[in-house]
């Protein structure tokens, strides 16, 4: 599903750090600086099939990348400062962390090597993945799979999956189990389509606890965001429920920490999960500024897309530093998608 599309970023950031290309492109595509996008952080990734490799770093890699780009001149600043600087649009390097759904392994691994670079940091939080209403299914359906020789499906995604054995058959039919949860079982109901396969039996990484969250929202370094309430992909909902789900969120987080969040994150962020419409509920749900996974640098001209804002993946599988190099330097976005400025 996604081999190729790594296999050319792979292309294309070897191919650009080796030629110099990236070096030259200088200011013109680093623009403003960059959003870095984070999930879990830890020395101790869970045991899989390697489907959700993607979404964990070290904590050792992650101190490397923010040492690194201090020395290549980066300052780091809160989502708040960032959105300020978008404003006043000076040129310079400036760099903001934000990390995604609250994993345990923010607070007890990477909050250690934040404070230790005093670097500002923002974590969204999703509350129906902090109080096991909703799974992270992408690990439930990995879990599943990999413990399994078979696996009895719901109705709703009959036909989908086999018994398979080898390492490579597991993870092709996980792979093709998360299609089938993400187009053809609603989002309202993939928790009970994965409470009847038995998704609660199954290991899955833990989430910070609200004492944690408020620790970090009233953390001199830390903002919480907020993630929508159960993680749903808004392109998938109604426009009634889409907004319940953005400004629920906030107000539970609200509710819990006492600090309202002025931020969002888009669940997954892609393309068939953000649209102009979301872009619009996001402004009208009261957030000043919300992120996508869209691949990009950050340019004066996002002051007029603040609910779009594109992000640079600290990605689990390309953990080195010159690749996070490559990528500051805005080739990659102008790469990726022909353009320099990234909105949707
Ligand atoms: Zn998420």
């Amino acid at each position: 599903m996604t081999d190729n599309r790594e296999r050319l970023r792979r292309f294309v950031l070897a191919a650009s750090r080796w030629s110099g290309v990236a070096r030259m492109a200088g200011p013109h595509l680093a623009g403003l600086g960059s959003i870095l996008m984070l999930h879990s952080v830890t020395a101790r990734p869970s045991n899989g099939l390697g489907l959700n490799d993607h979404l964990s770093v070290t904590p050792d890699f992650l101190d490397s990348a923010i040492a690194d780009m201090k020395r290549n001149g980066f300052s780091f600043i809160s989502l708040d400062e960032m959105i300020e600087h978008l404003g006043a649009a000076r040129r310079c390097k400036v760099a903001t962390i934000t990390l995604d759904d609250a994993y345990l392994d923010n607070f007890v691994e990477a909050l250690p090597v934040f404070e230790s670079h005093a670097a500002p940091f923002a974590i969204f939080v999703a509350p129906g993945l902090i109080d096991g209403s909703v799974q992270p299914w992408w690990e439930v359906i990995e879990q599943l799979v990999m413990v399994r020789d078979e696996l009895a499906l719901p109705l709703i995604v009959a036909g989908g999956a086999r018994a398979s054995a080898s390492p490579a058959e597991k993870l092709a039919t996980a792979r093709h189990l998360c299609e089938l949860m993400t187009s053809r079982v609603p989002e309202t109901y993939r928790q009970a389509v994965l409470d009847e396969m038995g998704g609660r039996q199954v290991a899955t990484s833990p989430f910070m606890s609200w004492e944690q969250i408020a620790a970090v929202a009233h953390h001199p370094l830390g903002t919480i965001g907020a993630h929508t309430i159960h993680h749903y992909n808004l392109a998938r909902l109604d426009e009634e429920l889409a907004l319940i789900e953005m400004r629920g969120s906030a107000d539970l987080i609200a509710e819990t920490t006492g600090v309202r969040p002025r931020h969002f994150a888009y669940p997954y962020g892609h393309v068939q999960a953000v649209g102009e419409r979301e872009i619009r509920l996001a402004g009208e749900a009261g957030f000043v500024s919300a992120v996508t996974t869209r691949h990009g640098t950050l340019h004066p001209e996002h002051r007029d897309h603040l609910h779009a804002l594109p992000r640079i993946s600290l990605n689990g599988r390309y953990q080195q530093i010159g690749h996070l190099r490559t990528m500051l330097t805005g080739i990659t976005t102008f790469a990726n998608s022909r353009r320099r400025v990234v909105t949707l």
